[in-house]
């Protein structure tokens, strides 16, 4: 089964896949993951996004397809997979129809998140992410229980870069207006849109929330 999360940055897509893969045994694959990756460990792709990302702009589309296409071969035998920041635009949509067709496979759902514009904005602004496992908190809708200090793993919270720049991110919705949301109606036409919700729902009843999500896949 193959998922697609759809929704602005901040919506709390990247909570939803979490959950949705710990509950099904799924595997996330996050961009966002990838990338940080590929740049801590100073790879020659990661420092080539790098350059785009700490400009709040986005990473271009071949670095970001052949990184998702290898992804996608290693993880060819897991049961699940939800991709979360990807695709990102007609284009990138278009050429993972072609990589999964190619191998005799689809894409099954997809889930797309709406959320007020405000919101986002302060919602981004109170991110802050594990600096080990990557879980993410939110200062005022989902705190740690120890302020600074990750629940899963001890790990220490921090503010990534991108999520600290209020005009970064209000460029990175603009992008996103123009570029992922006609993502929304190429994947209604295929019938396979099942969720629209404003994830002020997920954040307080998480966990029945995706259980939701699973009684409309099944
Ligand atoms: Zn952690």
């Amino acid at each position: 089964m193959i998922i697609i999360m759809l929704g602005a940055q901040g919506t709390g897509k990247g909570t939803v896949a979490g959950i949705l893969s710990k509950q099904n045994n799924w595997i996330q694959v996050s961009t966002g993951d990838i990338f940080r990756e590929n740049i801590s460990n100073g790879t020659e792709l990661g420092i080539e996004a790098n350059k785009y990302i700490s400009k709040g702009a986005l990473v271009p589309d071949e670095i970001t397809i052949s990184m998702v296409e290898k992804r996608l071969e290693e993880l060819k035998n897991e049961k699940g997979i939800i991709l979360d920041g990807f695709p990102r635009n007609l284009e990138q949509a278009k050429k993972l129809d072609e990589i999964l067709a190619n191998k005799g496979e689809k894409i099954d759902w997809v889930i797309n998140l709406e959320t007020p514009r405000e919101e986002i904005i302060e919602r981004m602004l109170n991110r802050r992410v594990c600096s080990k496992c990557k879980a993410t908190y939110n200062l005022k809708l989902h705190p740690s229980k120890v302020p600074g200090i990750c629940d899963e793993c001890g790990g220490e919270l921090v503010t990534r870069a991108d999520d600290s720049d209020a005009d970064a991110i209000k460029n990175r919705l603009e992008i996103y207006d123009t570029q992922t949301k006609p993502l929304v109606d190429f994947y209604k036409e295929k019938g396979i849109v099942i969720v629209e919700e404003i994830s002020e729902r997920i954040n307080r009843f998480a966990d029945d929330a995706c259980k939701d999500f699973m009684q409309k896949i099944k």
